[in-house]
C-alpha cells in the first residue's frame, strides 16, 4: 500500500516527507488540553486500541487532557489518525508527523496521570483559562529577530544543550517543576519585555506562558506547535534554530534547521563539538551525556572515572 500524504492545507497534520523519500514508519506527536472525565477508564480503552493497532510509544491521559508520542507503520498510524479524527474530543487535535525507518519505542504505554505536565504548585495553571499568545512559525521567526524580545527555552537544560533558538536563555532546570522557582529567581528584570517561549511540541509552553502571565509578565508569547512544527514549516524551515531537537524516544535527537544546520553540543569529556547523547554504562547512574566518537571508545560509555571503576569492579564480583 502506498503511503498516504497529508495535505499541507489541513492544519491537523504537520507533515513534511523526509528528503530521502517515503519511509515505512511514522512517529506521531500530539497533545490537547481538554477535560477527560474518567482518565483511568479512558486509558484502559485507549491502551487496548493502541495494542490492537500494534503501535508503540507513550501516551499520558489526565483529567486535563492527553499527550502522546507513538510510532507505527504508515497503515497503523493512519488507522490511529482516523480513529482520533472521528473522536468527538479530538477532532481538532494537531499531529506532528515524522517519517522513520523503524519504531521509536520498544513498548506501548498508556498511563493515567494527575496532570500532563506539572509544576507541582498548589494552584496549577489551566491553559484553557490563561496562556500566552500563540505565534505561528513565521510570526515567531519574525519576532525572534527583534532586539527587544527575551527568548526563554521552556525545556530542561539537557535539551537546550543539544540545540536551541539562537539567543535563547538556557533555563537551569532538570525538570519542568523547577521552572517556577527558577523564573522567580532569574527572570524578574524582564517583566516589561516581550517574552517568547518555546518547547518541543507546545504542551509545556501552554502552562509555562500562563505561569509567566500570572507572575506579572506583561507580554508573553508561545511558539504554536513547538520546535517540531517550526522545523517542518515550509517557509521558515527551522531557521535560527541551532543544533538538534532533543526528543523523548529512541532517536534522542532530530534535525530542525533545514537551511543552515550547525552542531552546538559539546562532548562531556573533551569539549569537542558533538551532538550524540548516550546513557552512562553504569546502570546505577545512567546519566545522559554528549560524547564524541574518540571519548566513546576511551571512556567505554561511562560518564566518569568513578562510574567506570564502580561498574567494572562490581561486575567482577
Ligand atoms: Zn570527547
Ligand atoms: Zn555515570
Amino acid at each position: 500500500m502506498s503511503p498516504k500524504t497529508y495535505p499541507a492545507a489541513d492544519p491537523r497534520f504537520v507533515y513534511q516527507p523526509s528528503a530521502e523519500g517515503e519511509k515505512p514508519y511514522r512517529i506521531l506527536l500530539y497533545y490537547k488540553y481538554v477535560t477527560i472525565e474518567d482518565p483511568e477508564g479512558f486509558a484502559q480503552e485507549h491502551r487496548e486500541l493502541c495494542k490492537c493497532l500494534e503501535l508503540k510509544g507513550r501516551i499520558l491521559v489526565a483529567p486535563e487532557g492527553i499527550n502522546g508520542t507513538v510510532s507505527g507503520t504508515v497503515d497503523q498510524t493512519d488507522a490511529y489518525l482516523g480513529y482520533m479524527n472521528e473522536h468527538p474530543l479530538f477532532r481538532d487535535l494537531v499531529f506532528k508527523i515524522d517519517d522513520a525507518d523503524e519504531h521509536a519505542f520498544q513498548k506501548m504505554f498508556v498511563r493515567p496521570k494527575k496532570e500532563l505536565v506539572t509544576f507541582r504548585l498548589e494552584d496549577d495553571v489551566n491553559p484553557n483559562e490563561m496562556t500566552g499568545t500563540h505565534l505561528k512559525p513565521k510570526e515567531f521567526f519574525e519576532m525572534l529577530q527583534r532586539d527587544d524580545v527575551i527568548v526563554l527555552d521552556g525545556r530542561n537544560d539537557y535539551e537546550f544543550d543539544i540545540g536551541h533558538f539562537r539567543g535563547a536563555i538556557r533555563p537551569e532546570v532538570e525538570s519542568f517543576r523547577e521552572f517556577p522557582d527558577w523564573i522567580r529567581e532569574n527572570m524578574e528584570q524582564f517583566k516589561d519585555k516581550p517574552i517568547l517561549t518555546y518547547c518541543t511540541g507546545g504542551i509545556r509552553c501552554e502552562k509555562l506562558s500562563g505561569f509567566l502571565m500570572r507572575e506579572g509578565f506583561k507580554e508573553v508569547y508561545q511558539l504554536d506547535g513547538g520546535i517540531a512544527t517550526y522545523g517542518k514549516d515550509p517557509e521558515v524551515q527551522g531557521k535560527l534554530f541551532d543544533g538538534k531537537m532533543y526528543v523523548f524516544d529512541e532517536r534522542i535527537s532530530v534535525p530542525v534547521n533545514q537551511v543552515e544546520p550547525v552542531v552546538v553540543g559539546k562532548c562531556h569529556h573533551c569539549g569537542k563539538t558533538e551532538d550524540r547523547y548516550i546513557n552512562c554504562a553504569n546502570d546505577f547512574c545512567h546519566k545522559q551525556h554528549i560524547v564524541c566518537p574518540d571519548c566513546y571508545e576511551k571512556h567505554n560509555q561511562f560518564c566518569s572515572k568513578e562510574c567506570e571503576e564502580y561498574w567494572l569492579n562490581r561486575a567482577e564480583v
